[in-house]
C-alpha cells in the first residue's frame, strides 16, 4: 500500500452532486500513512455542508480496501473569519477574498477574472478588485468610464457594473500617472482599496493581481486573508516554472492554491449537429483516430495545436489541480475589447461551459 494506490482509490469519488472526483476537484491536499493509520487532509472550510459526506465516502471506501487500518481526517484549510481582513472594516461583511494571479502579462488573467467573476454574480454579491496598477484593464473589459462617487465617510463608492462592485487603479487616475509610482506608494494606494472603498455586502471579493509572483505581489496581498488563489497560465507557461513560483507565493501566505485555469490551451469548434430530418444527434463521431461525443446534437471539436505536456499532466506533477481548460477564441477577446462579458452574451457555448465549471469548484471550495 502506499500513496498514489490511496490516491487512485480516492479518485473514484465524486464530489457530491458532480461528475468530478474530489482529487481533480483538489479536496484531498495529502495524506500520511503511519502504524495503521490513515490521515486525510481535507482542503475544505469547516464549515462546508459536503464536509461529512466526503469524509463517510473516503471512510468506506478506504475501510473496504485496507481492513486492519483507521481512517482519521484534518481540515487545512483556515476559516476565513480571520483575524486580518476582519480587522479591516471596509472588509468586515466580505466574506472570502480570493486572488487571481499569473507569472506574466497577457495570459488572460483579466479575462479569467472577468467571466468567472460575472457567471458567479447572476447568484452571489461578487466585487472585482483590479490591483494591476501599471496595466489596468477593468474599464475596458468591463466597459465603465465612471469615476467613483466618495459617500459621506470619505469612503470611495465602488462602481457597479454589469450587476457587480468594481474598482481599479484605472478608475481614479488617468493614465499617465501610474507610470511614475513607485514601490511605496503602490502600496500605499493598494491598502486604501481595502481599508477606503465601501464594498459592504459581498460573497467573494477577486482581486485581479499584477502580473508576476515576486515581492510586489507578496506585499500587496499580505495585509489581506484570502480564502484562496487562482493561478491563469497559458500551456507554454504551464510547463515552465510559473504555477510553481506561484505556489510558493501563496505557501507564503499560506493560502491554498484553488487550482490552475489553462488559457488559450487548445482550438475548439463547439455546436450543434442535425440529422438529415432536422433532428438532434446522439451518439459519437471520430475524426481521424479521435472520437468525439455528441449529446443532444452537442459536439466541442478541441484541436490542441501546442506541443508537449498537457495542462493535465503538469497539474498533476505540480499537484495542483487542473480547473478548466480554455480555448482560444477570437469572440472572447472580441468581448473584452466591447466591455461586455462573454459569458453573460454567449450562454449555449464550450467556453461558457467551462467558466460554469470553474465556477461550481470555486463555490463548492469557499463552502458557498
Ligand atoms: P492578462 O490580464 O493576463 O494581462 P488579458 O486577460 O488582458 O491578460 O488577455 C490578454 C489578451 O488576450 C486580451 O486581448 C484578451 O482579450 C485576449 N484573450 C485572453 N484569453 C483569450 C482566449 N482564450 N482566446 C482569445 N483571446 C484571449
Amino acid at each position: 500500500m502506499d500513496k498514489d494506490t490511496i490516491i487512485s482509490l480516492l479518485k473514484q469519488i465524486n464530489y457530491p452532486g458532480y461528475s468530478r472526483d474530489i482529487i481533480s476537484f483538489g479536496i484531498v491536499q495529502d495524506l500520511t500513512i503511519s502504524n495503521k493509520q490513515i490521515l486525510v487532509k481535507l482542503n475544505l472550510q469547516k464549515d462546508n455542508k459536503d464536509l461529512e459526506n466526503i469524509k463517510n465516502l473516503i471512510r468506506n471506501s478506504l475501510n473496504k480496501n485496507y481492513q486492519n487500518f483507521d481512517v482519521s481526517f484534518e481540515i487545512i484549510s483556515s476559516d476565513k473569519a480571520n483575524s486580518k481582513s476582519a480587522e479591516i472594516n471596509a472588509l468586515k461583511k466580505v466574506k472570502h477574498i480570493v486572488a487571481i494571479a499569473s507569472g506574466k502579462g497577457g495570459v488572460g488573467k483579466s479575462t479569467t477574472t472577468v467571466n468567472l467573476a460575472s457567471i458567479l454574480s447572476r447568484k452571489y454579491n461578487i466585487g472585482i478588485l483590479d490591483l494591476d496598477i501599471y496595466g489596468p484593464s477593468l474599464q475596458m473589459a468591463l466597459g465603465c468610464n465612471k469615476k467613483p462617487l466618495m459617500n459621506s465617510e470619505n469612503m470611495l463608492l465602488p462602481i457597479d457594473s454589469h450587476g457587480m462592485k468594481t474598482m481599479s487603479f484605472g478608475f481614479i487616475n488617468d493614465e499617465s500617472a501610474p507610470t511614475i509610482w513607485r514601490g511605496p506608494m503602490v502600496s500605499r494606494m493598494t491598502e486604501q482599496f481595502f481599508t477606503q472603498v465601501d464594498w459592504g455586502e459581498l460573497d467573494i471579493l477577486f482581486l485581479d493581481l499584477p502580473p508576476g509572483t515576486g515581492d510586489i505581489q507578496l506585499t500587496l496581498v499580505q495585509k489581506i486573508a484570502l480564502s484562496g488563489a487562482i493561478i491563469v497560465t497559458t500551456p507554454q507557461d504551464l510547463a515552465l516554472l510559473d504555477v510553481k513560483k506561484a505556489s510558493d507565493m501563496f505557501g507564503k501566505l499560506s493560502t491554498p492554491i484553488m487550482g490552475v485555469v489553462e488559457n488559450m490551451s487548445n482550438f475548439a469548434i463547439d455546436g450543434k449537429i442535425y440529422d438529415e430530418n432536422n433532428n438532434l444527434v446522439n451518439g459519437k463521431i471520430k475524426i481521424n483516430d479521435k472520437f468525439y461525443k455528441i449529446i443532444d446534437g452537442k459536439v466541442v471539436i478541441d484541436i490542441d495545436i501546442f506541443k508537449g505536456k498537457g495542462g493535465i499532466d503538469e497539474s498533476k506533477r505540480l499537484n495542483v489541480p487542473l480547473l478548466s481548460r480554455i480555448p482560444i477564441k477570437s469572440e472572447l477577446a472580441e468581448a473584452t475589447d466591447n466591455g461586455t462579458p462573454y459569458v453573460l452574451m454567449h450562454k449555449n457555448t464550450h467556453i461558457y461551459d467551462c467558466y460554469k465549471n470553474i465556477s461550481n469548484i470555486v463555490i463548492s471550495q469557499l463552502g458557498l
